[in-house]
């Protein structure tokens, strides 16, 4: 009995179907099962209209009653009608408002002996446009009965449950799986414990957790469904947030920090000798970095700052600060192009310092790494830039004390960890996270951990807005006169395509086929194009983006390697191919590549002529804004789970059921501010009244498993 209960023994399952249940949709108990919600409501709770009916709508049933039947068959029209010739059977029903065409291909037998005119139905089904009028195609018709007659209070919702073919194959159908649930409600139900203590119920208007089980699987109304989908919601990202906000409360009780207490000689001669001054946000992250460093406890920062905002800047000062306390610091780049671009842009920052310096990749050449590895282990090495390769277990620190990582979602949390336990300095290196994603507060601070949150939210000064285009196929030969003019000023272009992993071959294809078109419409040697992509070896991918860099070529054909980095001042046109299949803050960083000079900047979007409402919202906010973060709230109320899902699995502790991060954003907020509130009064959880919810933590899903010490 109880929610421990295995599957198997709820009437209707059995052994075979439970193993099934178990494989298709991870459920082995009674409470698993509950917890299988379903994806959507086929709302019976009340009549439509006819008149109001429209092809938007979902299913829908009708109270009506049938005017006249028409049949339609290969044979020529006979008294008594042949049914196996009768190919659609057309019932047109009235209710007072409008008239409907329903209409039957199956089964025309026995709906013609009971669909006589004058009698009354409840018809359901999901109603479409055909012949400019509105239409049903095989409806359910039940009969109308003292139950239903008056449906419109408290008829029923059903829920329609995630399924497979497997599923399906074993009968398991949409009726079956109701069947099935109804049985886990009432076996199940009594013996699930209440997570949250009676206080925030109340505080908080949420309704208890056994109410809310029952209604997200036979919501009662609307209104109670609402109810029981934010009371699971809220559940599960107040536990989140609360078990990221109990670790970080307990790191910083048990973990000590590497003091760092000087600023020192190094950071002075380089600030000293920067050749503009910082910008306000620039000199405010700095101070916040430089508290967190001299605490005495670990800083967990992360850095987010638009494309351009200047985090390099902040990057070396930081890194110096733990110079001229003694220490060596990395900087961690996602690729080899980023990591060398860079060292490169360091190096005359750190000129002034006489802090050595040194660049660590997978294609460093033998001796090139034995000089590195040496350098690093006797502290000869100062500051060391590079990328995965600084994660090998040949690369022996002789102190490090802060670790620079930048756009670290392309990190893994393994990976991360792995830089942490290169510390010999017996307490972690300080850790500064760089993003140019950027992401609202709340999700941040979720989707990092614990991580504190600095955001560079001003530019440098000088920087000229990029004016944003959308076209389609056919203004490309404008396009390409345009470039042509832009060319001739001495600019350069950037063409981007998509490139993603489902239709890899595909898309190089099309890569293939633009840069050969490029070529042929931009003629060597008047014209040079470089091209770049994840295909090539290292060494041909670094000559061709040198080229382009030192503007040695005019167009870089790319696939969407170049998103993260690189600095081409002089290039004032981005193309991008295909907009439509990236997402918004994808695009948003694409953008960010031009406009870096002091020339005016287009970005052009090439999409197809069809998009879908979202490709066509994408492409209009873009044209509209070149806020981030503005385009980054967006993002987060119309992106699907798509576009977000990498980014939550490999940042995210726990998986959540039926919160979603992308589009949960206000109950997530609410279970923030909540879970602070809760910690703020009692740290520990150990009130009487907190007694639940440290019940809960315990639970294994919360036992976040290094997790404090990744990020
Ligand atoms: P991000 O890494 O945030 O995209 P960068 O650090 O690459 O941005 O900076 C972009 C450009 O702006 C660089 O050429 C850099 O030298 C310049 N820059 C950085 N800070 C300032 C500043 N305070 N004033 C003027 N230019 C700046
Ligand atoms: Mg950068």
């Amino acid at each position: 009995m109880g929610s421990d209960m295995d599957i198997q023994y709820l009437p209707g399952v059995g052994p075979k179907r439970s193993e099934l249940l178990r494989k298709e949709l991870g459920a082995e108990t009674v409470g698993e099962l509950l917890r299988v919600y379903p994806f959507r409501y086929i709302d019976k709770s009340g009549y439509v209209r006819i008149a109001d009916a429209r092809p938007d709508m979902a299913y829908i049933q009708i109270r009506a009653r049938v005017l006249r039947v028409e049949l339609y068959g290969s044979s020529p029209a006979e008294t008594a009608p042949k049914f196996n010739t009768i190919k659609r059977m057309s019932v047109w029903i009235g209710d007072g408002t409008g008239e409907m065409e329903t209409v039957f291909f199956k089964g025309i037998k026995w709906m013609n002996e009971r669909l006589k005119p004058g009698s009354e139905w409840i018809f359901f089904g999901k109603p479409q446009v055909f012949n400019s009028r509105i239409n049903m195609v095989h409806p359910e018709v039940d009969p109308v009965t003292a139950d239903n007659a008056d449906k419109a209070q408290g008829g029923t919702m059903t829920g329609v449950y995630p399924s497979t073919e497997k599923l399906k194959n074993a009968g398991v159908t949409g009726k079956v799986m109701s069947r099935i649930m109804e049985a886990a409600v009432e076996k199940g139900l009594s013996s699930e414990r209440e997570t949250l203590p009676e206080y925030l119920m109340k505080e908080r208007g949420i309704v208890p957790l056994q109410y809310a089980l029952r209604n997200i699987h036979f919501p009662t109304d609307a209104l109670a469904l609402e109810k029981s989908r934010y009371r699971l919601k809220f559940e599960e990202l107040f536990f989140l947030q609360l078990s990221l906000l109990k670790q970080k409360y307990v790191r910083s009780r048990d973990v000590n920090g590497i003091h760092m207490p000087r600023v020192g000689d190094a950071f002075n001669s380089c600030y000293e000798s920067l050749p503009f001054p910082l910008t306000g946000a620039q000199k405010r992250v700095i101070t916040e970095i430089r508290n967190d460093m001299k605490s005495g406890q670990q800083m967990n920062r992360l850095l987010q700052g638009d494309v351009g905002s200047g985090k390099t800047m902040v990057a070396v000062l930081t890194a110096l600060i733990a110079i001229g306390n003694g220490y060596q610091a990395c900087i961690m780049a996602p690729t080899e192009v980023l990591a060398q671009q860079h060292f490169k842009n360091i190096q005359k920052f750190l000129a002034p310092t006489g802090v050595r310096s040194a660049l660590l990749t997978g294609s460093s050449k033998t001796a090139e790494r034995r000089e590195v590895h040496a350098g690093l282990e006797d502290g000869s090495i100062g500051i060391i830039v590079g990328t995965h390769a600084l994660l090998e277990d040949v690369v022996v620190f002789r102190n490090l004390g802060l670790a620079i990582i930048d756009e670290q979602h392309r990190f893994g949390v393994e990976q991360r960890s792995k830089l942490w336990r290169k510390s010999s300095c017996g307490a972690p290196p300080h850790v500064l996270v760089m993003t140019a994603t950027p992401i609202p507060r709340t999700l941040a601070m979720t989707l990092y951990g614990d991580l504190d949150v600095s955001v560079i939210d001003e530019l440098p000064p000088g920087r000229k807005p990029v004016q944003t285009i959308h076209a389609t196929e056919g203004k490309r030969p404008q396009l390409y006169n345009f470039m042509r003019q832009e060319i001739a000023k001495g600019r350069q272009v950037f063409i981007v395509y998509p490139l993603i992993n489902e239709t890899e071959k595909l898309d190089y294809q099309s890569l293939e086929a633009g840069a050969e078109e490029i070529m042929n419409k931009f003629p060597f040697p008047e014209y040079k194009t470089a091209v770049v992509h994840g295909k090539q070896l290292n060494d041909v991918k670094k000559f061709n983006m040198d080229a382009f860099a030192a503007g040695r070529a005019d167009i870089l054909v790319a696939t969407s390697v170049i998103e993260v980095g690189v600095d081409v001042p002089n290039a004032s046109v981005m193309v991008i191919e295909s907009a439509e299949r990236f997402g918004l803050s994808q695009l948003h960083q694409l953008r960010g590549r031009v406009g870096r000079g002091s020339e005016k900047s287009y970005c052009v979007l090439m999409t197809g002529h069809k998009l879908s409402k979202e490709s066509k919202h994408r492409i209009e906010l873009m044209c509209a804004t070149e806020n981030g973060f503005e385009l980054a709230e967006e993002d987060m109320k119309m992106r699907g789970p798509g576009d977000l899902e990498g980014t939550q699995q490999s940042g995210l502790p726990i998986t959540l059921n039926i919160a979603s991060l992308a589009k949960d954003g206000l109950i997530l907020n609410a279970a923030r501010e909540c879970a602070e509130a809760v910690l703020r009064e009692d740290p520990t959880l150990s009130l009487l009244k907190n007694q639940l919810l440290r019940n809960e933590l315990i639970k294994d899903k919360y036992q976040i498993k290094d997790y404090s010490k990744i990020s």
